[in-house]
C-alpha cells in the first residue's frame, strides 16, 4: 500500500514572531486537507510559540545535537526541542554537512537521539551538481544514507529527504525519471539495511518543489511527499504543495 503523503516545511533561517500568522494559515491549509501528513520547521526560536498556537499541525526542528546536555554552547538537545513542542527534526541537510560540517556519523547519531526522545526524524541525503555529472549520484547518496543510518529504523519514526544540492534554492529541478531512478535506488538500500518494514520508510524529494511543480514530482514512484524550502514561507505559496499530495 502506498505510504500516506508527507509535506514538511523547512523554513531554515528565516521567520520572526510576526511570521507566526503564516504557521497558522498554513495549519488551516493542513486542516482542511487531512489525508496528507504536514509539518512546518520554523527556526528553533518560534518552536515553543508555534507548537502552543497551532497545536494541530507537527512542528519540527532544524537540527539537534546528538548529546543529552552538556558543554555544546549555542546547540540543543532532543528533549529540548520536544519540550518547546517539536515532534521531529529535519538531520543533516545539505546546508549543516557544508556549513557545520556535519558528517554521516553525526547525523545517525543525530537521529539515535531524537529517536530516544520519541520523536521523528527526518535525514537528509543528495549528491552536488559535481558529483551527478561525474555520474556517482547514486552511489555517493546511497553511501551518505548507509553510513546516516540509525539504530532501531522504523517507518513509524524515520523518513529520508533525497535533497540534490544542485536543486535546493535554484529553481532547477531533476529531470523525472531521475527522480525516479534516485528514489527506487534509496527504496532498495533501505531494504539492504532494514531487516523488514523498509517499504514504510517515507522517502521525500527536496530542491526546488512548488505549486507548479508539486503534482509531477509526487507522482514519481517512491516519492512519498516533498521537503519544501522556499515555497513554505507563507500558505499562499506552500498550499498548493499540500494539496497537490491530497
Ligand atoms: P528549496 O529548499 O525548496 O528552497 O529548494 C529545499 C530544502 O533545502 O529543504
Amino acid at each position: 500500500m502506498a505510504n500516506r503523503k508527507f509535506i514538511v516545511g523547512n523554513w531554515k533561517m528565516n521567520g520572526l514572531r510576526s511570521a507566526l500568522g503564516d504557521i497558522g494559515g498554513i495549519a488551516k491549509i493542513a486542516e482542511q486537507n487531512s489525508g496528507v501528513d504536514v509539518a512546518i520547521c520554523p527556526p528553533a526560536t518560534l518552536i515553543a510559540s508555534a507548537a502552543a498556537e497551532f497545536p494541530d499541525v507537527a512542528i519540527g526542528a532544524q537540527d539537534c545535537h546528538q548529546a543529552s546536555s552538556g558543554a555544546h554552547t549555542g546547540c540543543l538537545s532532543s528533549d529540548m526541542i520536544k519540550e518547546a513542542g517539536a515532534s521531529l527534526s529535519i538531520l543533516g541537510h545539505s546546508e549543516r554537512r557544508a556549513d557545520q560540517h556535519e558528517t554521516d556519523a553525526d547525523v545517525k547519531a543525530k537521529a539515535e537521539a531524537v529517536r530516544s526522545a520519541g520523536l521523528g526524524a527526518i535525514i537528509c541525503v543528495g549528491e552536488t551538481e559535481e558529483e551527478r555529472d561525474a555520474g556517482s549520484a547514486v552511489s555517493v547518496v546511497c553511501g551518505q544514507l548507509s553510513g546516516s543510518f540509525p539504530e532501531g529504523a522504523d517507518g513509524d519514526w524515520l523518513t529520508i529527504a533525497y535533497e540534490p544540492v544542485w536543486a535546493i534554492g535554484t529553481g532547477r529541478v531533476p529531470e523525472a525519471s531521475d527522480v525516479e531512478e534516485m528514489h527506487a535506488a534509496i527504496r532498495s538500500k533501505l531494504g539492504e539495511l532494514m531487516a523488514d518494514g523498509s517499504e514504510n520508510v517515507r522517502i521525500l524529494y527536496g530542491g526546488s518543489m512548488n505549486g507548479g511543480n508539486a503534482a509531477e514530482l509526487l507522482a514519481v514512484p517512491n516519492v512519498d511527499g516533498g521537503l519544501v524550502g522556499g515555497a513554505s514561507l507563507s500558505a499562499e505559496k506552500f498550499g498548493p504543495i499540500i494539496e497537490a499530495a491530497a
